[in-house]
């Protein structure tokens, strides 16, 4: 196949291999047929395997990108009488609780900093003061900052309040190794083109199914993303209660293949290569990082802009972006940052090329890497 390949360094979708490009070009289906049917109920049980979960978890397909997993769960989790406790330190977790203003769910946002994990402490005490919660949510991995939040721990103060814990591991799923019932998750979900290194448009929610089940009585606030109505269509027929994204399940199959051929702890090898290039080229370049490197979660990079006037991020990324690599802007309130990502079907070498495009665009914009503070 004679496809260019680009190098993105965005945070996902990701680099992909031909193998998965090539697995979407298949003879036309009805998704409503059987064969299609047996084909999402092996990825629907390979969804769970990824994250080491037993018979009982299940795992539930949507056609939309990550954020419509976000919606899922939290409007569909909530009992009548209860509240969502967001652990916010970043621009994803504070998504969760955007989604939950959105459906006037009672919230408690407690608001933390984004530039470290959250210390499970707060939220103990935060849960302490605030009897009613039924739901704690948090995200993995902060794409936003690449801090990495320690789920396990902040897990087991919300199973110890009687919480169910929903985490958003839309950047992190398939990447660094997830043990969903060891990591006290209850609900995990994430999107087919980060982790897995397939296409855009799949996304899914993996959870306990008997929490699924006690879900059909609690209130139904969407038609379209309610998480038992999905599951049960699932159940009953197989099938997505609408129309899925059928190339997109194709690529994902193969993809899947892939991930299983690679293994997970050669993948995070892999990733983490990725990581330390990146550490090395933009510590030869002078570049700092706006995260302690101990906070990081080994796959995104935020970096701050350099002080001198000539800098540019647009005119950097144009001259990359010419070259065939991505680079992408920052998702900090305040700094001017941007990042740098260890996701998709790359390796340290691509990252070296990279940087020698890089570098060659700071020499034609003039810019010098340098900080004031
Ligand atoms: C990518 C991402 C999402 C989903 O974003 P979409 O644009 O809807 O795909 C959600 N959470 C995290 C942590 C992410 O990295």
């Amino acid at each position: 196949m004679n496809i260019r390949r680009n190098i993105l360094l965005n945070p996902g979708p990701a680099t992909t291999t031909d193998t998965v490009k090539m697995a979407q070009v298949v003879p036309d289906i009805c998704p409503r047929e059987k064969e299609f049917a047996d084909i999402m109920k092996g990825l629907r049980r390979d969804l769970v395997k990824v994250v080491h979960g037993d018979d009982r978890y299940t795992s539930v397909l949507f056609c939309g990108s990550g954020t419509i997993n976000i919606d899922v769960c939290l409007n569909s989790l909530l009992p009548a009488e209860g509240s969502v406790l967001v652990a916010d330190n970043g621009s994803y977790s504070s998504r969760g609780a955007d989604v939950c203003r959105y459906y006037g769910l009672p919230l408690v946002d407690l608001k933390l900093p984004f530039d470290r994990p959250i210390d499970p402490a707060e939220v103990e005490r935060a849960l302490d003061e605030n009897p009613g919660v039924a739901v704690v949510y948090a995200c993995h991995h902060e794409t936003g900052t690449g801090v990495l939040n320690p789920i396990r721990e902040i897990g087991a103060v919300a199973h110890a309040h009687g919480c169910i814990f929903v985490v958003d591991t839309t950047s992190s799923y398939a990447m660094l190794p997830i043990d969903i019932a060891a990591d006290n998750v209850d609900f995990l979900f994430a999107s087919a083109q980060k982790g897995l290194m397939s296409m855009t448009g799949l996304s899914f929610v993996v959870g306990r199914e008997d929490m699924i089940k006690a879900s059909a009585a609690y209130p139904r606030r969407s038609y379209y993303c309610n998480l038992f109505m999905q599951y049960d269509c699932f159940e009953k027929t197989g099938e997505m209660h609408f129309t899925p994204p059928v190339q997109t399940v194709y690529a994902t199959i193969q993809a899947m293949k892939e991930y299983w051929a690679e293994g997970e702890t050669a993948k995070f090898a892999r990733h983490r290569r990725v990581f330390e290039a990146i550490h090395a080229g933009l510590a030869e370049l002078g570049f700092k990082c706006l995260i302690r490197r101990e906070h990081q979660s080994g796959l995104v990079v935020a970096v701050r802009y350099p002080d001198d006037p000539r800098w540019s991020f647009e005119k950097v990324h144009d001259y990359c972006y010419e070259r065939g690599f991505t680079i992408y802007p920052g998702k900090v309130g305040s700094a001017g940052t941007f990042r740098l990502c260890a996701l998709g079907a790359i390796d340290a070498p691509d990252i070296v090329a990279f940087f020698k495009v890089f570098k060659e665009a700071l020499d034609a914009i003039g810019a010098k890497v340098v900080y004031n503070g």
